[in-house]
Formats: C-alpha cells, structure tokens, sequence
C-alpha cells in the first residue's frame, strides 16, 4: 500500500463577503488559520501533499493527483479518488467540473480510452457502473429500478454489490453519456444552507480488465491467459457539514445521521490505511456500506487520493477547519 495522497483544494467566492481571505493564509502545502469568529488560534496549521487555489483548473488537480491512479489502473492496480468537503465547496466541481474545464471523471475516462489504443500488446474489456448510497441504502444510477441493492462476497467475485448493473462500454462518449443519464437519478434536498445539497455518496467505477496477446514468430496473434483486472473508484461524497448548522429535522436529520457516520467510518478506515502495516491492526470496513463497497480498492494493492475542497467565506470556517482535520487525519 502507498501513502494516501491528499489535497486540499480551495473554491473561488461565490458571495461577496468582503471577509474572504484574511483569517486563513496559503503557503506552499501548508495552510493556517488565524482566528475562528475573531478569536486568534494559534495552532491551526496543517500541511498537505497539494494546495490547490481558488485560481487553480480541473486539469492541474487531474494532472497533479488522480492521472497516476488512473495510469496505474490500466497497469492492474486498483485505485479510489474521492471529493470530500462541505455542501457547495466544490466537491461535484472538481469530479464532473465544466463545460470549458472537464472535471476528474471525464479526463479520468477520456485517458483510460485514449492509453489503450496505444497498448496494443493487451486487449481490454471495460465495465462501468455508477451507484449512490442514500441512508446506507445502495441505489443504482443506471437502472432506477435497481434500488436497495445489497452487498454480497463470493470465492469468484470477492465483495460485489448484487443486482448492480455493469454497462460494457467501447468508448469514452458512451461512458460520458451514462454518466449524464445516471446524474438525473441522484438524490438532491434543500437544506438552510441554501444550496441545492447533494445527501448521498456517488460512486463512479471502472472494471477495467485485461489480457496479453502473445505475438509468436508464425506471426499469429493468439491470446495468453494471464488476466489483470483492476477497479477504479471515483467518489464524490456527500456534504460533511454537521447536522446543527443545517437546521435540520425530519428526512434531513435521518440523512445527516447517515453522513456523518458513514464518514466518520471512512476517516477510520483511512487513517488506519495510513499507518504502517504493523501498528495497523483491524480495519473497519464492515462498518459501512461505502467502505465495504471501496475495501478491495483501499487496501492491499491500490492507490488512493483524496481532494479536500473547502469553502472561503469565513461563515464556513467551522466546516472548513473539520475539513481540514479529516484531511490530515487521513495522511
Ligand atoms: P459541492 O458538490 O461540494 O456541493 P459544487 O461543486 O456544486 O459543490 O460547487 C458549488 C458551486 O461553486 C457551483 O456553482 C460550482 O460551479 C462552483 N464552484 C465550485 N468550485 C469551483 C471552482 N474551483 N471554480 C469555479 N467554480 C466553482
Ligand atoms: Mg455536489
């Protein structure tokens, strides 16, 4: 297992809080916040493998933290990049990003496409699946009637969600284009924070598998039978604000119970991943339905990143030091 690489990432301001900026300062990877509510802090400083700025593009995060994953991928190591941040601080930005700015996932699967036509000494078989998990429930984003999937193991197929479609896919338009249908079936509320919050985990997957072809001298090109298969998850969390602030009650509430545990369980996973083998110790995977779906690309043979985005309005600046203490956890 290699170190877990994280980022954190900052969002341009979107209001006009005048605010912005001079409670928190950016030095290399390092940044340190100055005071919480006029309050000074003085221990608040944190350091991280990147800083992204509010001026930095889709492309450099891609480039800098989640391209080796991907290359990797298609090498048959199994790889995982999550967003994880606060509702509107750029989560759903930086994995689906913009017309004019492609976020990690686009660039993710136009690359995966783009690398094998040049691989021509292997042939590839591409699935891909896309689910959320709303209330620890595991709905599919392919097939609305696939709802409340569950989690099954098998000998063969180790950890598997049953039930849950895999599209075979021949190009990165066809992906692109079940992504964009699978968008439309995913779970959005309203809360106090005024944003339209997305309240479930998003987990976009790649089974990418592969064999040799074996050029012998008579010049034919029979297959050879060594298989690599490797997965790659890009997850797209869903918003670690704490309950209180979105004044919630009812549905809200129930879903905000979900959130906070299922991250809580994954900021434990990650952080015993981050140990050393020895000091490791038992992983609690079983504890959520995320980690459980993630654990064969978490542990073992896999490469992680985590970006962390964060908001620059110092209404936020709770949230954001949370952000920033899940992420150094997670190193
Ligand atoms: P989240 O998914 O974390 O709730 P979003 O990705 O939806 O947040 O971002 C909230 C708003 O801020 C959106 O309108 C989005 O387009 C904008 N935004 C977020 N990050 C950036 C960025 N780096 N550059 C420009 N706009 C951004
Ligand atoms: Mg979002």
């Amino acid at each position: 297992m290699e170190k877990i690489c994280v980022a954190v990432r900052l969002r341009p301001a979107v209001s006009e809080d005048s605010t912005n900026g001079t409670f928190w300062k950016v030095e290399d990877n390092r940044i340190t916040l100055h005071k919480i509510h006029g309050t000074p802090l003085s221990t608040s400083s944190y350091a991280f493998d990147h800083i992204f700025d509010e001026s930095s593009t889709n492309a450099s995060v891609y480039e800098l933290l989640t391209k080796d994953i991907i290359l990797a991928a298609l090498d048959g190591f199994n790889g995982t990049a999550f967003a994880y941040g606060q509702t509107s601080s750029g989560k759903t930005f930086t994995m689906n990003g913009s017309e004019t700015d492609p976020g990690v996932i686009p660039r993710a699967v136009r690359d995966v496409f783009t690398k094998i036509e040049t691989m021509c000494d292997r042939e590839f078989l591409i699935r891909v699946s896309y689910m959320e998990i709303y209330n620890e429930e595991i709905n599919d984003l392919l097939v609305v009637e696939n709802q409340k999937l569950q989690i099954h193991e098998s000998l063969e197929r180790g950890v598997f969600v049953a039930g849950l479609r895999e599209e075979i896919v021949n190009n990165a338009e066809q992906v692109l284009n079940l992504i964009k249908a699978g968008e439309v079936n995913r779970h959005f509320g309203e809360t106090n924070m005024n944003v339209r919050s997305s309240r479930s985990h998003t987990i976009f997957r790649m089974v990418i598998e592969s064999k040799g072809k074996d050029y012998n001298s008579s010049n034919d090109c029979s297959i050879s039978d060594v298989v690599r298969v490797s997965v790659l998850n890009l997850v797209d969390l869903a918003g670690s604000e704490r309950i209180a602030k979105t004044g919630a009650d009812g549905v809200r509430l129930k879903e905000g119970k979900y959130i906070n545990k299922s991250l809580m369980i994954l900021g434990n996973v990650i952080n015993k991943l981050s140990e050393g083998l020895k000091q490791r110790g038992h992983i609690p995977y079983r504890d959520s339905k995320l980690t459980r779906i993630l654990q064969p690309a978490l542990g073992g043979n896999a490469k992680t990143s985590i970006i962390c985005t964060i908001a620059p309005e110092e209404v936020h600046i709770e949230e954001t030091r949370g952000t920033l203490q899940f992420a150094s956890r997670a190193k």
